[in-house]
């Protein structure tokens, strides 16, 4: 347990220490750019280290995987902040928003609906991302990107959705900084404040292209 802690603290330290190196690299850079440790894949018991050594702010693609593990970590570690980053079927929208605090996935109609609607029962309203399709991938999560804008301001204004930004994960194979790029400008065009974007391979260039959030899942926890 003691090494185990130890490595969680200086896996922790590195991207830290990274992350803050790109945010002086960035124009007028954000005030701090939050961490995401995503944690998919991992059992509690490997993200406790995490925990212990400070680490409150973590991502999950799943829902049903995030039931299994979080709630017992969440009553020995109250204050952390769970993710939602993976896609979301309108059925688990309930536990969806029983789990998790932020859900950066809201990217069709049916699923903003069903989010309001299970967020307004539960008097629990949840920051969320619009997330973008950024890189025209036919396979791929996320709203159309000439979409984006006009959704953003659907979401908040018919359904009452906090949209406190964009999330996207560009193509694979290919250099990320233009859709970084491209994702800061929709951001700005639909007046949201925060980006996520940026994952293991290449947070510090979403960061020089203004990320507000990374995930970062296999350089703090190793290989999947
Ligand atoms: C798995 C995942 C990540 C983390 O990826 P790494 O390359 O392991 O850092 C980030 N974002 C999303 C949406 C993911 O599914």
């Amino acid at each position: 347990m003691a090494d185990s802690a130890e490595s969680a603290q200086t896996r922790l330290d590195y991207i830290r220490t990274r992350m803050e190196k790109a945010r002086r690299r960035f124009g007028s850079p954000p005030e701090t750019v939050e961490l995401v440790a995503v944690s998919k894949t991992f059992p509690a018991a490997a993200i406790e280290p995490f925990l212990e050594a400070g680490q409150r702010v973590f991502g999950e693609n799943r829902v049903q995987e995030a039931k299994e593990k979080w709630p017992g970590l969440r009553e020995k570690y109250p204050d952390l902040t769970l993710h939602l980053i993976g896609p979301l079927q309108s059925n688990k929208a309930r536990e969806a928003v029983a789990l998790f605090d932020v859900i950066e996935t809201v990217d069709r109609e049916k699923i903003a609906a069903a989010l309001a609607a299970e967020m307004t029962r539960a008097g629990r309203r949840l920051p969320c991302f619009v997330q973008v399709n950024i890189g025209g991938e036919e396979q791929k999560a996320g709203v159309p990107v000439d979409e984006a804008v006009a959704f953003v301001r659907h979401c908040r204004e018919v359904h009452g959705l906090d949209i406190v930004g964009l999330m996207c994960i560009p193509p694979e194979g290919r250099p990320a900084g233009p859709y970084f790029a491209h994702l800061a400008a929709l951001g700005r065009a639909a007046q949201v404040s925060q980006l996520s974007m940026g994952m293991s391979g290449d947070f510090e260039t979403a960061i020089a292209m203004g990320a507000t959030h990374v995930r970062v899942g296999s350089a703090l926890f190793g290989k999947r």
